[in-house]
């Protein structure tokens, strides 16, 4: 029988299960781990979406790391069109460390090319981003995303974090929506 489940009013299938997703965060996992010998990489998750990834990669990794979350805040610029996105909650020194922004996915991208470059000026000593999913089709921004654990079509996805109106973030699956 089909796995659906109903968020709100919207009405989900099942598109990833647990065991694949743990395999595409072990397939990450598993590169950090081969480039960062002797790093001692800074992970930067950014909340809320990616919580759960950030909790299962950091098991995986077999070497030394650290771990500050922060938020992404959108806010729309008074004289500007498009939204903006400022990093708030990181108060740790990120010059000459190994940072690796930890997203649940990228989308259109926006939000990375926001946050990166305002990243890059305070001199890490390299800089990269690891997503679980990403969706290709959606990408709008020039945008390296150096790690990712799976690609998915341009669909609405919940669940392993991702929310719907705040709903479906305990799901240890992951839904795409069905069109009504
Ligand atoms: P972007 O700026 O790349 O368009 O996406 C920024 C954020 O939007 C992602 O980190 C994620 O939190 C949210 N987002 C993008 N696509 C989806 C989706 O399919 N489902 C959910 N629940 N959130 C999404
Ligand atoms: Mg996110």
């Amino acid at each position: 029988m089909e796995k659906l489940v109903r968020l709100n009013d919207l009405t989900f299938r099942l598109f990833k299960s647990e065991s694949e997703i743990q395999s595409a965060v072990r397939s990450v996992a598993g590169k950090i781990n081969d480039d960062y010998i002797g790093k001692r990489p800074l992970l930067i998750p950014i909340l809320n979406g990616s919580f759960m990834f950030a909790a299962d990669l950091l098991k995986e990794l077999k070497l030394d790391c650290e771990l500050s979350f922060v938020k992404a805040v959108s806010y729309d610029g008074a004289h500007s069109t498009g939204n903006l996105a400022t990093l708030i909650g990181l108060n740790q020194n990120i010059e000459g460390r190994h940072v690796i922004i930890v997203e649940d996915i990228v989308d259109t991208g926006h939000t990375l090319s926001k946050i990166l470059p305002a990243l890059q000026e305070q001199n890490p000593a390299s800089l990269k981003v690891a997503s679980l999913l990403l969706k290709p089709l959606a990408l709008q921004a020039e945008l390296a995303v150096d790690y990712v654990g799976m690609e998915i079509p341009n669909e609405f996805i919940v669940g392993y974090g991702l929310d719907y109106n705040g709903l479906g973030r305990n799901l240890r699956d992951i839904y795409q929506v069905v069109p009504e």
